[in-house]
């Protein structure tokens, strides 16, 4: 599976907090010292200040709360922080490099299926097609008529990207090459003429131009304080009546009680959503509204990707371990 080379670690002992693709875990326990969390379930805080204490590394992930005080406890024994994906918001970075931790992530590899899974939620939403799959499933269905149901044209409609990264910039080639979409962006750094050219995209000067000019929006910057709520009332309110929003990139760049007062007052038309502000816990007055789709965080949730995200955390550990420079350091 993960390419390995013929170098043992088994001096290292090393902690995954979650359940991992089973290829990449045999791959690991050839390496390392490592511990398993077999129950799958999410770690406390308090395992996770004697994991600080107890492992050279570990290995976490989007779904930990990592507690403020584990970086600085007594006696602690961590040095590598290998994250299995590229969003580490989860992650203090700045008090893990005081405390002399190196973080790693796997950014790229999930590139491709965060981006498919934003244009799946692009069409079912615009295309009412968890709301129809729900009214045939009640049985409600009463057959094809003219004015049943009816949907947002995709094709040839505007995008607005928020955040012109890896992930941002593969859902705007999916859009402008499949769907004909015009694409417009909002990234703080601009971006090299040559890498919009590819998707006939233009970068507006801020979030709100961005949200005025576009038929669908979809987020695709980092979460954490600097972006936290990047999407509020007031962006809200810069949509179309008949735009819709998508968010596959963290669920505290929008707020979300902000984001259901415009759904539930028809200020926006709807939105696919993969991820939440406190999840695994989705407000009931989202799930209540017909105009949204609810994915469960499944960006990244193919087989291929899964595997290439635990090879790439594994081959990080490695490195760092093997005395090398691992290829996806997260800087300060
Ligand atoms: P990336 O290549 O680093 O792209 C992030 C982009 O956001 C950069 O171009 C960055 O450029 C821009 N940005 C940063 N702060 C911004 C702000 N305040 N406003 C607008 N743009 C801002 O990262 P990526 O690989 O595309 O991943 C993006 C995010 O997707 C991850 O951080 C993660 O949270 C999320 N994700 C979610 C899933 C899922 O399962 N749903 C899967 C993978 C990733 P500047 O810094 O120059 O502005």
């Amino acid at each position: 599976m993960c390419a390995k080379g013929d170098i043992s670690l088994q001096r290292v002992k090393v902690l995954v907090t979650r359940q991992w693709p089973q290829a990449v875990e045999r791959d690991m326990r050839e390496i390392f010292d490592v511990t398993f969390n077999t129950s799958d379930t999410p770690m406390t805080h308090d395992d996770f200040r004697a994991a600080f204490q107890n492992f050279d590394a570990i290995f976490p992930t989007v779904s930990d709360s990592i507690p403020a005080d584990a970086y600085g406890v007594e006696n602690r024994r961590v040095r590598l922080l290998a994250n299995f994906g590229v969003g580490y918001n989860h992650i203090d970075i700045p008090a893990a490099h005081a405390a002399g931790i190196t973080v790693t992530n796997t950014p790229g590899v999930l590139t491709d299926c965060t981006a498919d899974l934003a244009m799946g939620l692009l069409l079912c939403t615009a295309r009412r097609i968890g709301e129809g799959e729900r009214e045939l499933r009640k049985g409600k269905w009463v057959g094809w008529r003219p004015t049943h149901m009816i949907g947002a044209k995709v094709t040839g409609a505007t995008l607005g990207i928020i955040g012109f990264g890896r992930i941002g910039q593969a859902v705007a080639q999916r859009a402008h090459h499949g769907f004909g979409m015009k694409i417009v962006f909002y990234n703080r750094s601009t971006i090299a003429p040559d890498i919009a050219a590819h998707t006939g995209a233009q970068q507006l000067g801020s979030v709100t131009d961005v949200m005025a000019a576009s038929d669908f929006v979809s987020l695709h910057c980092p979460g954490g304080d600097e972006t936290r709520h990047v999407i509020d009332a007031q962006a809200l309110a810069a949509m179309k009546p008949t735009g819709f929003l998508i968010n596959t990139a963290r669920g505290d760049v929008v707020d979300e009680t902000a984001l259901i007062t415009a759904l539930k007052n028809g200020e926006i038309a709807g939105a696919g959503l993969d991820v939440y502000a406190q999840e695994p816990k989705i407000p009931s007055d989202l799930k209540a509204l017909e105009n949204v789709v609810l994915a469960p965080h499944l960006g990244s949730a193919t087989d291929a990707t899964r595997e290439a995200m635990g090879c790439m955390a594994f081959n990080n550990a490695r490195a760092f371990f093997d005395g090398k420079t691992p290829s996806n350091l997260v800087q300060g």
